[in-house]
């Protein structure tokens, strides 16, 4: 893909909107460039609000180019910016789905869950066994096949485009997506107009106010082309509760425990010897628990919060 960037920046060299002079989540002014990132084909430029601390791509690039992304190539692993196809290794992603259904049934037991950015309803299967599944899917790629295993319950298209009725959702969850759109106060909202009352959201993103985020600057594998929006953790949960969210708990690294993390990892595995990954997975595990305040050692961190 952004092997295809090179004849699109050719044929088209505008690809990025307008660049803004207000912060997307508080309009504060006072927003100044944090880090330009330049290991990718076309360079981006991140901001940072000096008032609320959230950071973006500034200019951002445009939807019709962000949607490019999300080909085949990017699902199969062969564009240079790309996710990693959870069907061929389901059974080793199986550990993951089933360790956060268990924490979330801790909190909810069953009734409808909404997967947001479900790609191939991997997770929405898993999810299946306990409650009434949905997702929301942009790419065309993986949205239909997630279509022909759910039927009408997927919703190809995005939160601005859907047709679910507001109230009707016990759990949302939203795993690596926050990050990828460009307007999260909007679905922040949507999410809690989804939402029943007593509902559970649940998001992962990137903490960059993590000294993991901190430390490594613009070197820092987060940012990627498709991530739009960064949030501190801080500012996350003043935007949750400033949309009407309570309970917010913050988990570190995430929500489960290390077992269904170092099974997911064997899905990677090629030899014996790759069993060496499991101690730096282990230490990023534990390391990941010294947190107090608002002070953490990496990025990794999952948001629970209620309506
Ligand atoms: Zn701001």
């Amino acid at each position: 893909m952004i092997a295809d960037t090179t004849s699109m920046l050719q044929s088209n060299a505008n690809i990025f909107e307008n660049r803004r002079n207000d912060c997307p989540l508080c309009s504060s002014h006072i927003i100044y460039p944090a880090h330009t990132i330049k290991r990718w084909s076309i360079p981006f430029t991140v901001d940072r609000c000096a008032d609320c601390g959230f950071m973006f791509m500034n200019p951002r690039f445009r939807d019709e180019f962000i949607q490019s992304f999300y080909t085949k190539e990017y699902f199969t692993g062969n564009a240079e910016y790309s996710y990693c196809d959870e069907r061929s290794k389901e059974r080793y992603f199986q550990h993951v789905w089933e360790a956060r259904l268990n924490i979330i049934r801790k909190y909810i037991r069953g009734g409808n869950l909404l997967d947001i950015g479900c790609a191939f309803g991997g997770f929405l299967g898993a999810a299946s066994k306990y409650f009434e599944v949905a997702g929301i899917e942009p790419s065309e790629y993986a949205g239909l096949y997630a279509k022909k295993k759910f039927g009408n319950r997927i919703h190809h298209g995005t939160l601005e485009n859907h047709s679910f009725p507001h109230d009707s959702f016990l759990v949302i969850t939203m795993i690596e997506v926050l990050e990828h759109l460009p307007n999260p106060v909007f679905a922040i909202k949507e999410c809690y107009r989804l939402l029943q009352k007593g509902g559970l959201l649940v998001i992962q993103t990137a903490n960059m106010e993590g000294l993991q985020a901190k430390l490594l600057g613009e070197r820092y594998a987060y940012y990627m082309p498709g991530h739009l929006s960064y949030f501190p953790k801080r500012t996350l949960a003043n935007l949750l509760s400033a949309v009407g969210f309570t309970r917010i708990k913050t988990f570190h690294p995430v929500e489960f425990g290390l077992w269904p993390k170092l099974r997911k990892s064997q899905g990677d595995f090629k030899s014996f010897l790759d069993y060496r990954k499991w101690m730096r997975i282990a230490a990023y595990h534990y390391i990941s628990k010294i947190h107090f305040g608002n002070f953490c050692t990496t990025s990794s961190m999952v948001m629970y919060a209620f309506k």
